[in-house]
């Protein structure tokens, strides 16, 4: 807007520009009256972004300005859906009763609403933690802070001489929806195309004041009431400081209330946790599909039976963050032993989570002020579950268990609090009136008896006063210009007492006021109004009380989740028939008749076919995989990550049995054509990766490496696989864990020339023309791709495939001059040739007679064990 426009604003119009010049970077909800009105440039975007009908108004201006608006009682959904999209909403109230005051209403500012700092719940995703993220750089390293607003929760560290991709590693592992920083950031390129890309969040520069020491410092002594950083463990953490410095004071500029939920931190170090990064996260499916990103075949999906809110979030933040402490995972893995024990008990402590509401963020709106009534009562319907979850786990032997069960605090004297002073079925808003409960509080129940018994109580009056005066035909009237009044005949007015005091005079009667009737005038009609007052204040105090328990209801939620995550652990572990892994610090990784937890879950047309996997530093630290397309090659890789990583994050295994040494990372890669996802196949990306995952990796991590340089001609392809393998095999270069599936079975040849290498194919049987798929890993590599017979599997047209048979004919003579073409592979087959060539029907028919228990079958079931191996047969 131009200077000279400028005086010419209406006053309205100059309240908003001074406000929005507060407020650039947001949308502004402007209050005016019933509606929040949007203006200008805000206008034209919420217009198109929310579909709303754009309007002018008159502002002073010559041209009208641009407005559109929601009606207030439903802004909340159209501010969510702006900040799914990824803005940041900036709500301005009137401060004042635009019917008390003459002239301007003053308006201001009294939340920013952000994607990272919501506490609506309306439009929180219950499932999952709601991170913002700041980042404080330096030359140095980074300085990070992930804090969820709407549980209070803050995880800090800090990567000292850090890698952007070390970086990025951690951002992957949160995955904030929202990141500040501060201006030395803007160096890190790929973080920030990292951020908008990957995570698809907003990220802004922020006050860079409040990320300086020692201002950070001070920000964070206030908010933790310390008076040294050391009472917090920060003492030495200079960048994590400052980072903290700069969230904390970001969050109090959108709250505005204050962040008295945000009371505790957690420091943790990189190294407590397996390294995963945003291409393992995806590419292992944890918590999304990699196509539709759903829930739904994800591991969280099949993972998590938990039954409260905070053990959702929960669940979900134990699988992004397995552990690689043998202490931390065996205390988990006995805790869930013991509850797999007692099946009985399991149901017992899941009934009684049921009935748990989320706490954490009714907790976070009980102290910003935001709650209602009923959340009240949620919070008191949850505290009187605990007295019998917590005596359900007294009986606990497990540490674990014993913990929670300490750690439970039964929270009586708040749950006495809100079952004493809040109706049990109270209105939505405290406006609505009846949210105190009768009986606690007497000024409050005698108005209310007023206001209910208005007619009652001026009965009484009468009834008394004709006593008094012994007047039998007072009345008591009432009119709009004095009110009530006390009314004698002509023929008695003289008996009227003197302390009656005449305002009217008709033609037959005298009208009276009294000093009484007045009183209680002025009481019925302040006690709507007071009622409110009294109700609002009560709540307040009693939200005020809660308010205080936080530190124990915080400890108690925390708990609860725990629980909620290890028995749902169990419950899985008993309908899917998971084993307790054997979790160590070898450099083993041995499974037994493992299985892929969520394949085997979404197949039911056939069985899933369980397959043993060797992997050590020694003489199995590469495993190359061959196979036919279709083979199950990938899902066999991701098999041993998922059971490896189930194994760290405390979880029973789809396994007979499982020896899982700790890994410190599991890093997947996809060869480029595989990786439709990202819609960005390209080679260059693939080989991005394959380097990242080179630097990063060390000797105690796990790599999937899935046909790698498929991206280009087959030539450069094979020669690049062969020396990642190489490199990899060499442990003075890398020395990790590697499974390698690839359909360059030239590669197989490797294996005479590391003894760490070995060689592996997925079965199929040939019929003729046809393929079948057998499932089982066996030892040795093959020569044949079987690419016509995948191809024909598929319904390629017959012509097609006879065609195909004839030009393969030809190339192979050509290449090998007429001579059949010498083989690059040297195939071992350690186990006796027909297994090759069994099906899987047999393969099952040998498995259930080698596990049918003869001496406790009943003749029934021998019977029937029959039929089915027959059947199996056919
Ligand atoms: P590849 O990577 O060798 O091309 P995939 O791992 O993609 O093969 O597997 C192809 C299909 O085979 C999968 O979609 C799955 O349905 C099936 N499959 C894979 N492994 C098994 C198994 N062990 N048991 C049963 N079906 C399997
Ligand atoms: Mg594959």
């Amino acid at each position: 807007m131009s200077e000279k426009d400028t005086p010419k604003l209406s006053p309205m119009m100059q309240q908003y520009m001074t406000i929005k010049e507060k407020h650039k970077g947001h949308i502004l909800f402007f209050r005016l009256g019933d509606f929040y009105e949007m203006f200008f440039e805000d206008a034209k975007l919420a217009s198109k972004e929310l579909e709303l009908t754009l309007t002018g108004r008159d502002c002073g201006m010559s041209e009208r300005a641009p407005m559109c608006g929601v009606p207030h009682h439903s802004a909340e959904g159209y501010i969510a859906r702006l900040i799914k999209k990824g803005y940041k909403v900036a709500v301005c109230e009137q401060m004042e009763n635009a019917s008390e005051v003459k002239g301007m209403v003053r308006r201001d500012v009294v939340r920013v609403i952000t994607p990272g700092t919501l506490i609506e719940s309306s439009i929180l995703d219950d499932g999952a933690n709601n991170f913002i993220c700041s980042i404080y750089t330096t030359k140095s390293g980074f300085g990070l802070s992930f804090c969820d607003v709407s549980t209070g929760e803050i995880h800090i560290t800090q990567l000292k001489d850090g890698s952007e991709s070390a970086l990025m590693n951690e951002l992957g592992k949160y995955q904030p929806n929202e990141v500040i920083f501060n201006t030395a950031f803007l160096n890190c390129t790929s973080t920030i195309a990292f951020i908008k890309d990957k995570l698809y969040c907003t990220a802004d520069q922020t006050d860079d004041e409040t990320y300086r020491l020692p201002e950070s410092t001070l920000i964070i002594q206030r908010q933790f009431d310390v008076l040294t950083l050391k009472e917090l463990g920060l003492q030495d953490l200079e960048l994590a400081t400052c980072s903290l410095g700069g969230l904390i004071a970001y969050i109090g500029q959108t709250q505005r209330t204050g962040l008295e939920r945000i009371k505790y931190i957690s420091l943790y170090t990189d190294n407590q946790h397996m390294l995963l990064d945003i291409t393992a996260r995806r590419n292992l499916e944890l918590t999304q599909t990699m196509r539709a990103g759903e829930k739904r075949g994800s591991l969280l999906w099949v993972l998590d039976k938990t039954k409260t809110s905070m053990g959702r979030r929960m669940m979900r933040a134990v699988i992004e963050k397995p552990l690689t402490s043998a202490a931390a995972i065996n205390g988990r893995l006995n805790a869930v032993e013991e509850l797999v024990n007692d099946s009985l008990w399991i149901d017992d402590i899941t009934a009684e989570l049921n009935g748990i509401y989320d706490m954490e963020r009714l907790m976070t709106r009980i102290i910003y002020g935001s709650s209602s009534p009923r959340e009240m009562i949620a919070l008191g319907h949850t505290l009187a579950q605990l007295p019998k979850l917590k005596e359900l786990t007294l009986v606990s032997k497990s540490a674990k268990l014993q913990e929670i069960y300490h750690n439970i605090d039964l929270l009586d004297d708040i749950h006495l609090i809100i079952t004493t002073a809040i109706d049990p079925d109270p209105p939505i808003t405290i406006k609505d009136g009846g949210a105190i409960k009768k009986g606690y509080n007497e000024e409050l129940d005698e108005l209310r008896y007023i206001c209910d018994h208005t007619k009652e109580v001026m009965a009484d009056i009468e009834t008394s006063e004709r006593e008094r005066t012994g007047i039998k035909n007072l009345k008591i009237g009432y009119n709009k210009i004095f009110g009530y009044y006390l009314e004698i005949t002509k023929s008695y007015i003289h008996q009227a007492p003197e302390e009656y005091i005449r305002k009217q005079t008709l033609a037959n009667c005298e009208r009276y006021i009294t000093q009484e009737l007045k009183d209680l005038e002025t009481k019925i009609m302040n006690a709507q109004q007071q009622i409110f007052v009294i109700e609002t204040n009560l709540f307040d105090g009693i939200r005020d009380i809660v308010s205080t328990a936080l530190d124990r209801i915080q400890e108690t939620s925390h708990n609860i989740a725990v629980l909620d995550v290890l028995v749902s652990f169990a419950k899985v572990a008993l309908l899917n028939d998971y084993n307790r892994p054997d979790v160590d610090v070898s450099d083993d990784i041995i499974i037994q008749d493992g299985r892929h937890p969520v394949a085997e879950c979404l197949m039911t047309d056939a069985p899933f076919v369980p397959n043993d996997v060797t992997l050590n530093n020694k003489a199995n630290q590469i495993a190359i995989i061959t196979g036919p397309n279709m083979a199950g090659k990938s899902t066999y890789m991701r098999q041993v990550a998922l059971i490896t990583l189930m194994a760290q994050i405390g979880s029973f295994v789809p396994a007979k049995s499982a020896k899982i040494g700790i890994v410190d990372a599991i890093f997947t890669r996809v060869g480029a054509s595989d990786d439709l996802s990202t819609g960005q196949s390209t080679f260059m990306v693939e080989m991005t990766e394959v380097a990242q995952i080179l630097k990063t990796a060390t000797k105690k991590s796990l790599l999937i490496l899935d046909e790698i340089g498929r991206g280009t001609s087959t030539f450069d392809g094979m020669s690049i696989a062969r020396s990642v393998i190489e490199y990899i095999a060499d442990h003075n270069k890398l020395g990790a864990k590697t499974l390698f599936a690839t359909h360059y079975h030239e590669l197989t040849e490797l294996e005479d020339y590391f003894d760490c290498i070995r060689n592996y194919n997925i079965a199929v049987k040939k019929r003729g023309e046809d393929i079948i798929f057998l499932r089982r890993i066996l030892p040795g590599g093959v020569d044949e791709s079987y690419g016509i017979e995948v191809s024909k599997l598929a319904g390629i047209p017959q012509w097609i495939i006879n065609r195909a048979y004839k030009v393969l004919a030809e190339l192979e003579d050509k290449e090998s001059g007429g001579e059949k073409k010498p083989k690059l592979t040297k195939v071992h087959h350690e186990e006796p040739e027909q297994i090759y060539f069994v099906d899987a029907n047999t393969e099952l028919v040998k498995r259930r007679v080698r596990d049918a228990n003869i001496d406790e079958m009943r003749p029934v079931d021998a019977l029937n064990l029959l039929y089915e191996l027959k059947d199996l047969l056919k």
